[in-house]
């Protein structure tokens, strides 16, 4: 069994975790600051109890300011990070941020049915962007998205903190390289007990739905594990809590066939704890255990290489992975289109599952 720094270094991967190399471009424009300044929009779980923590530990971007609905959280949030007056915005005055210095990029973190309006918003505002996933609701959404930033000449990165993190690396650098030959065949599932009654996960119109929440994390591991896009969904929907899943589904399992051939079968739920990537080639397998979550990705191939790579907090590897792209002008990890291309797949999901047939796309 091969050891980890062997493994690392066989597969190139510790090149990849390249030092900072500060750029001429961002240092010509801020002078004065060493860090990004980051914006928060929308204060609930996600930003509370993930990226605010996960902001005290980045390098190369901080927190500056946030933007909230509910003032009642303002003085717990300066006071546990000493955020200014001045860097302080509501959903009425936020499109204000123009004129901030102090704010680089604005992380949306609300519903998706909000994520296109902040985001167009920000870019307006001349701010770099960074969403949440899904990345919207509707295909056309996120097409309004990527303009709206390309317009603004800002960038847009969406939250897939598992794509930045070494373990998920570790399985889609086995597809491009085809260290097992053709993918054959892949099982994936994502899903936790939602036991909340009246969120906006079970609320159509705020974006809900365990397919753009949980679904699009066994959608990527089948994405990135063939390294293709599906061209064709056949998909089913359904609820054992109608009383809660009356609007939007609470269980959605999906086939994808890919162009290779590959296919996928995958399942998402927010009524059962799963989250796996059981990847099957022509001359092996890869096993993800768990698969997306915050910490403890691993997994296993068949030729005895153990996927465990530590990683401190992913969301920091994650804003610091994206800082350092603005910072040095280089392509983001994961652009607006990245989130577009899941979205197309979650559009034809609910189609296939709607009209009972097999989608092309
Ligand atoms: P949440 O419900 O805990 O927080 C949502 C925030 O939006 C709250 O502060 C709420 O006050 C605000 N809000 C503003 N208008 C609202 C409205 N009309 N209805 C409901 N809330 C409204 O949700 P969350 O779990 O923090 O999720 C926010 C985003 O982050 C979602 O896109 C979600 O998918 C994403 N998320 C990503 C991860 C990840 O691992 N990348 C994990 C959790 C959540």
């Amino acid at each position: 069994m091969k050891n980890r720094r062997s493994f690392l270094k066989a597969t190139g991967l510790v090149a990849a975790s390249t030092a900072f190399a500060p750029s001429t471009l961002w240092s010509a424009t801020h002078p004065q600051n060493k860090k990004l300044g980051v914006a928060l929009v929308g204060l609930g779980y996600y930003s509370t109890d993930l990226l605010g923590p996960a902001l005290q530990m980045t390098q190369h971007c901080e927190l500056r300011g946030i933007v909230t609905g509910s003032p009642e959280k303002i003085p717990v949030w300066q006071e546990k990070y000493g955020i200014k007056d001045t860097n302080i915005y509501n959903y009425d005055n936020f499109d204000q941020i123009a004129n901030n210095k102090d704010i680089d990029v604005v992380y949306v973190v609300l519903p998706p049915s909000m994520h296109a309006e902040y985001t167009i918003r920000a870019a307006k505002a001349g701010k770099h962007v960074w969403c949440e996933k899904p990345m919207a609701p509707t295909v056309a959404e996120c097409e309004s998205m990527i303009k709206a930033c390309k317009d603004n000449n800002v960038k847009l990165a969406i939250g897939y903190r598992c794509q930045h993190d070494p373990n998920i690396q570790a399985y889609m650098k086995a597809a491009k390289e085809k260290t097992f030959g053709k993918v054959k065949m892949i099982t994936s599932a994502a899903g936790y007990f939602d036991g909340r009654t009246d969120h906006w996960k079970q609320n159509k119109a705020l974006g809900g739905g365990v397919m753009g929440d949980m679904g699009v994390y066994a959608l990527q591991g089948a994405r990135l594990a063939t390294g293709e896009e599906p061209i064709s969904v056949l998909a089913q929907t359904f609820t054992t809590r109608p009383e809660i899943y009356h609007e939007v589904e609470e269980t959605a399992m999906f086939q994808l066939e890919f162009p290779s051939g590959a296919r996928a079968s995958c399942h998402t739920s927010f009524g059962i704890n799963m989250n796996y990537l059981n990847i099957n080639y022509e001359k092996g397998w890869i096993r993800m255990k768990p698969h997306s979550s915050y910490n403890g990705n691993n997994g296993e191939m068949s030729n005895g290489t153990i996927i465990n790579f530590p990683i401190e907090n992913q969301q920091a590897t994650q804003m610091d992975d994206d800082a350092l792209s603005l910072i040095n002008g280089t392509d983001l990890l994961v652009p607006g289109e990245e989130g577009l291309r899941d979205i197309r797949v979650v559009e034809a999901v609910y189609k296939s599952a709607k009209n009972n047939e097999l989608i092309k796309i």
